[in-house]
């Protein structure tokens, strides 16, 4: 039997996948997706999304995750549930493997995304929207006018507690050590803010919450070891983010992060592989922007294949 190759096989169902598969489908390309082990990506863990343009009330993250499943397997997207373990993208036919299987394809489409670090506290995952967050651009707008706090020291930290202080009443920054990451313009920034309060260096050791969510944070003064519970309506993770890169390493440009680097809107440094949404994107990371790469992937792919001899 002569193996399948399929035009596009797209990785990660979040935005950024999901509207590949909608574009490449609709171009008849039959676009397979592996959604690996979160199908639906990072909306599927949270609540309201108040900024996808079109819901004039919200919606929730998982069900705009459903609805964009069911958009594009309308269109004849096939889903597979599998994790891609290893890739060969080099030449005009790459190779994928989900365990054994192996899956050939003309073109690649990476939007396997970067996963926000967590301090690994007991009932993180329970918490995660209802008083724990890991982008204050998406949630900070549920906070207006509430104490909220930011963990972490980098330039993202003082970004989002900078942009915290704009709608909360109070925001205290949280650092492990009392040298900051963060460039000293960023942290001069959040310093000069009125709202914001530093806690250095503090460990972040316990949440606490009741039936609605997160009602206080302990953290541990690493000097005297003192432990204090600050009560907070929201607690903020600024810790960085992973990018799932690791199995395309061979086969892309990263940058130290692990962000995957692209060209002329998605084009890695292999042709025929595309990289879209937060894998390729160490600054926005909205489900906008992962579906505005998804878009511009899909037709790049498509262009891609039409050159092809
Ligand atoms: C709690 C939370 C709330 C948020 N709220 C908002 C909001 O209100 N508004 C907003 O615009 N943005 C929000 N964001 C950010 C938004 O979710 C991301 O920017 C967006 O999901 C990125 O889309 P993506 O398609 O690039 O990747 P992701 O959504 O991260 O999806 C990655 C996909 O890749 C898959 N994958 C990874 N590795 C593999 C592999 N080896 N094989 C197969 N599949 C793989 C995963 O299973 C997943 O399906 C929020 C994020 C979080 C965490």
């Amino acid at each position: 039997m002569t193996e399948k190759i399929h035009n596009v096989v797209i990785v990660g169902t979040g935005p950024a996948g999901l509207t590949s598969a909608i574009y490449t489908a609709r171009a008849n390309l039959e676009p397979i997706i592996y959604a690996g082990m979160q199908h639906g990506g990072q909306l599927t863990i949270t609540t309201d999304v108040e900024n996808w343009p079109g819901f004039e009330n919200g919606i929730l993250g998982p069900k705009l995750m459903q609805d964009m499943t069911a958009q594009a397997e309308r269109f004849g997207t096939k889903i597979e549930y599998d994790l891609i373990t290893k890739v060969d993208l080099e030449g005009p036919i790459k190779t994928l493997w989900a365990g054994d299987k192996e899956i050939k394809a003309r073109t690649v489409i990476i939007s396997t995304g970067a996963t926000a670090r967590t301090l690994g506290l007991e009932g993180e995952a329970e918490l995660m929207g209802k008083g724990l967050s890991t982008c204050a651009t998406c949630d900070g707008f549920f906070y207006r006018n509430k104490k909220v706090a930011v963990v972490g020291g980098g330039d993202s930290a003082m970004e989002e507690a900078t942009y915290l202080a704009k709608l909360c009443s109070e925001v205290i920054l949280i650092h492990r050590r009392d040298v900051f990451r963060a460039s000293p313009i960023m942290l001069k920034r959040a310093q000069n803010e009125e709202k914001i309060t530093f806690k250095v260096p503090y460990d972040t050791v316990e949440t606490v919450a009741d039936s609605n969510g997160l009602t206080a944070v302990k953290i541990k003064n690493l000097e005297t070891n003192e432990v204090e519970t600050i009560e907070l309506d929201g607690l903020f993770y600024a810790i960085g983010h992973t990018p799932n890169s690791q199995i395309f390493k061979d086969f892309v440009d990263v940058d130290d992060h692990g962000y995957i680097k692209v060209s002329e809107f998605t084009k890695t440094k292999t042709p025929g592989v595309f990289a879209a949404g937060d894998i390729a994107d160490p600054h926005f990371k909205q489900a906008i922007t992962a579906a505005g790469m998804g878009c511009q992937a899909a037709i790049q792919a498509q262009h891609y294949i039409e050159n092809l001899d």
